[in-house]
Parts: C-alpha cells; sequence; structure tokens
C-alpha cells in the first residue's frame, strides 16, 4: 500500500484559521521530510487572523510580520480558502472524511466580561469589539463609539489595554497614515476624551503589560503618563518575589513605572495608571456616567501567584465610556470539544481530546490551543509542537483515497492578492498604508473581479 507523506500519496491537511498559529504550522508542514498539501482555510475572505484585525494600526513594524507567511503561501503543496466559515459552511467532521489531519488555529474570537453591575449601561464595550472595529474587523463594524465625553476606563493592564489606551490618548494625525479605517480615524478625531484611566486589580510587579507598550505610552507626544506613589508601590511580598525571583519584564515594570511617579503634567491628554484597583460598578441613568473603583491588597498564593483581595474601601472617577480588556476566550466550534472555563480546545501536546482521549487526526495550534497569552512569536514554537505530534502520528494513518471537498465560494490566495492590490492603491490615494474593505460581499467580489 502507498504511505502517506510521499510523492504518490500526500499527506493532505486541513488547517482552520489562517492567523499567525495556522501559517506556521503550515510552514513546518511545508517545510518537513514529508509530502505535504496544506488548504489553509478561514472564515474571512482575507488571511492574517489578529496580525489585521488585531495588532495596533501604529505597529505596522510588527504587522511586516505577513512577509514571512506570504512566503508560506507561495510554497509548493499550498493552497488559501478564505470565506469559508468551519462549522457553518462545511463541519469538522467532514473536513476529517476529506483530509488526513485537521488541525484547528481558530484562535480566541470572543471577550471575556466582567459582568459586574452596570454592564448593561450605553457607553460600557469590550476592548475586543473597540480593537476589532478600528482595525476593520468585518464583524464589527455595526458598532457606534461615543467618544464626545472628557474620560474613559479601560479595565486591564495587558497589551491590549495598553493599545485601547495609546489609540485613545495619542493625536489622531499619527494614525492618519496607517491602515485604520477612516471610520474610526474621524471618530477619534471627533474625540473628546482628555483623560484614560488603565485599571490593573493588582500592583506593578503583576503587570502583563510588556515594558515596550508601557514606555510608549510615557513617550507620547501631546500624553501625560499620570503614576501616584500608592500605584508603583510594591507591597512587601511583591517585593520580595521581585527580588528572589521577579523576571526580568516585571522589573522593567516596576522601574519604567516609578520613573513616572511625581512628574509635573502639563500635556493636554493623560493616561493615569491605577494599580491595585478594581471596578466595581459602572454607573449612570442609562448611560455610564462614573465608574465606582474598588481598592485591592494583595495576598500571595501558591507557587509564587498573588491574588487581589478587596479592602472595601472605594472612590469613583467619571468617565462616559468603558474597555473591559480582561482577555479573550475561544468561540466552541460545532462537533470539537471544548473547555468551558478556559475557553479554549482541550488538547495533549497539541492532539485534541475529548475527556482526556484524543480524538484522532484533529489537532490545535495557537490561542485556540493555549488561551491568549503569548506575542505573535510563541506561535511559531507552538505550531512546530504540534505538528512534531501529527506527524509522529502520520504512520497510524489509514492511506484512503480523499475526495475534495468543493469550496465554491472559497477566495484562493490570487483572490486575496487582488484585494491587497486594491487596498494599497486605494490607500496610496489617500496617504495611507492601506485603505481597508470591511464588507465580507466586497471584499469577495474585489477578490472576483
Ligand atoms: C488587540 C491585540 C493586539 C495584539 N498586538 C500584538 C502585537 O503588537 N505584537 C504581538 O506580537 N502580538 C500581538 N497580539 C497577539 C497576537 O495577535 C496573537 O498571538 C496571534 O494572533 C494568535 O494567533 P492565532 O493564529 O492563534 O489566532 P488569530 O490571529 O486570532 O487567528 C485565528 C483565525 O481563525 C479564523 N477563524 C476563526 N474561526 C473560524 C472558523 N470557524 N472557520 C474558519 N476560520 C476561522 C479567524 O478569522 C482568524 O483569521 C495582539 C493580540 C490582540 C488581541
Amino acid at each position: 500500500m502507498t504511505r502517506i507523506g510521499t510523492a504518490d500519496r500526500p499527506l493532505r491537511v486541513a488547517i482552520v484559521g489562517s492567523g499567525p498559529s495556522g501559517f506556521y504550522a503550515a510552514a513546518a508542514l511545508l517545510g518537513s521530510d514529508r509530502h505535504v498539501r496544506v488548504d489553509l482555510l478561514d472564515r474571512l475572505p482575507t488571511p492574517f487572523g489578529l496580525v489585521r484585525g488585531g495588532v495596533a494600526p501604529d505597529h505596522q513594524k510588527i504587522k511586516s510580520v505577513v512577509r514571512a507567511y506570504d512566503k508560506t503561501a507561495g510554497a509548493d503543496g499550498f493552497r488559501f480558502m478564505g470565506n469559508v466559515d468551519v462549522g457553518r459552511d462545511v463541519t469538522v467532521p467532514a473536513l476529517l472524511e476529506a483530509y488526513d489531519q485537521v488541525v484547528l488555529a481558530v484562535g480566541n474570537e470572543s471577550a471575556r466580561r466582567l459582568g459586574i453591575e452596570g454592564s448593561q449601561l450605553e457607553g460600557t464595550h469590550t476592548a475586543t469589539a473597540f480593537v476589532a472595529w478600528y482595525n476593520g474587523h468585518p464583524d464589527h463594524q455595526h458598532h457606534a463609539f461615543d467618544l464626545s465625553c472628557s474620560a474613559a476606563v479601560v479595565v486591564g493592564v495587558g497589551n491590549v489595554a495598553m493599545d485601547v489606551a495609546r489609540v485613545l490618548a495619542q493625536d489622531p494625525e499619527r494614525l492618519a497614515s496607517t491602515d485604520i479605517t477612516d471610520t474610526a480615524l474621524h471618530a477619534l478625531r471627533a474625540s473628546q476624551i482628555r483623560d484614560v484611566y488603565v485599571l490593573g486589580r493588582r500592583g506593578p510587579a503583576q503587570a502583563a503589560f510588556s515594558p515596550s507598550e508601557i514606555k510608549e505610552i510615557g513617550e507620547l507626544e501631546g500624553v501625560d503618563l499620570i503614576v501616584r506613589p500608592e500605584d508603583a508601590a510594591l507591597d512587601p511580598a511583591s517585593a520580595a518575589w521581585l527580588e528572589a525571583h521577579g523576571d526580568k519584564q516585571a522589573k522593567q515594570n516596576c522601574a519604567l513605572l516609578a520613573e513616572h511617579v511625581g512628574r509635573p503634567s502639563t500635556a493636554p491628554r493623560r493616561v493615569h495608571v491605577r494599580l491595585h484597583t478594581s471596578p466595581v460598578r459602572f454607573l449612570g441613568d442609562g448611560a455610564l456616567a462614573q465608574v465606582e473603583l474598588g481598592t485591592n491588597r494583595l495576598e500571595a498564593t501558591d507557587g509564587g501567584r498573588f491574588r487581589a483581595v478587596d479592602t472595601g474601601e472605594r472612590a469613583r472617577v467619571a468617565a462616559g465610556i468603558s474597555f473591559e480588556a480582561v482577555g479573550y476566550r475561544g468561540v466552541p466550534l460545532p462537533d470539537v470539544p471544548f473547555d468551558d472555563r478556559r475557553g479554549t480546545i482541550p488538547n495533549v501536546e497539541g492532539r485534541v481530546t475529548t475527556d482526556g482521549t484524543p480524538v484522532p487526526r484533529l489537532y490545535v495550534v495557537g490561542w485556540a490551543k493555549r488561551g491568549p497569552s503569548g506575542l505573535i512569536g510563541t506561535n511559531r514554537a507552538d505550531s512546530k509542537a504540534t505538528v512534531a505530534a501529527m506527524l509522529e502520528d502520520v504512520a497510524a494513518l489509514p492511506a484512503i483515497e480523499r475526495p475534495d471537498l468543493p469550496y465554491a465560494d472559497a477566495v484562493d490566495w490570487d483572490g486575496w492578492q487582488r484585494i491587497d492590490q486594491h487596498e494599497v492603491a486605494a490607500g496610496q490615494a489617500k496617504g495611507k498604508i492601506r485603505d481597508k474593505v470591511v464588507d465580507v460581499d466586497a471584499l469577495v467580489q474585489l477578490a472576483r473581479e
């Protein structure tokens, strides 16, 4: 019988999701010592996942990672199939019929919520929606963000929270030549927001932002980074932990925050970092007017972790808009196991499991595997590890014929290139890097032209 992974019978793999983890899995498979054919599916007509729809418009250097993905797309055996929603247009069991192996690279496409009182008030939003809106994700163009108030609250101190704070606080003209949507740019130009409060429930040693992100806010023209002494102060247990085990990033973050304590503020806009602080209630009559804040103390738990414990102390800050940036979680796929608590697809070393038992020939990579942590590059080693498990499993695969699934409406790589060329040309005419098309039908139309 012909062996799978040879020139006569290549290994046939479907990867669902064309973000970084999907592309890194494709690269690892196509660069392996087997003959492989990869179909990379995405529910959008455009590739690149959060690199297109998440990474901030003023971080274009980071977005240039797509050049490596372009290279993968040019490799023999690669096909892109955009505009195919797995679960809606084709099921995972149907993919398992048509392919030897299926990799889920679907990311974490929904927002975690705090669920505190007042979350239904007008003006309370998720960072997920705001980020996807300003980046032109077709699912998020219906939102309306009223930026006519003078203060905003951002809940969370990860890099997504930093992106949101920076986009709100900086001079919008810095974004004018990027690939931000025109709608978002107009809204930011009209924005009256002068104060952005960024809330972190724990202390400076536990803040999740990268040092480069907080440094960037501190250096923004026209923006002061306000840090009160109590925000930069380390509790004795965190100080001891930092001394004994603290990582470089936590030490840098503490030092960067400390540098800003007591600096006079003269700039027209301010980003206030409020640590040891949790939002307790959103208040307002129909629309958000204030956020009630609770002060926390830290309690050391097992394994060097620190828990925020409410001290009962309360304060209020006036704000007309809020953005919860408290994490992403996966969206369950029909017929695929899902860990509802973690918001990920359960797996052992990338092999999808149900009740601890591997589901034959089904794998997972990226945020769908690990949850929303790590930078773009983190997904590379992660996808490689899953591909190593897949290649280990090849010997046990049944060498049966696998019929091609018809994807009548799929946008292929040439179709994406037509979209890309159109967006870049339209951007050039407006003095922007790219003018994104934000409507799925219009994107599909462009791909077919
Ligand atoms: C707001 C934000 C900013 C970030 N900024 C940075 C940064 O500056 N630098 C950095 O290094 N990292 C950054 N990251 C992290 C980085 O984006 C992630 O590590 C990375 O995108 C995760 O890759 P992924 O492939 O797992 O998921 P994703 O990038 O989310 O890709 C998932 C893909 O799956 C597709 N998909 C989902 N469901 C289906 C389905 N049912 N059928 C078909 N396709 C489907 C989606 O359309 C998407 O294309 C940022 C993340 C966010 C949220």
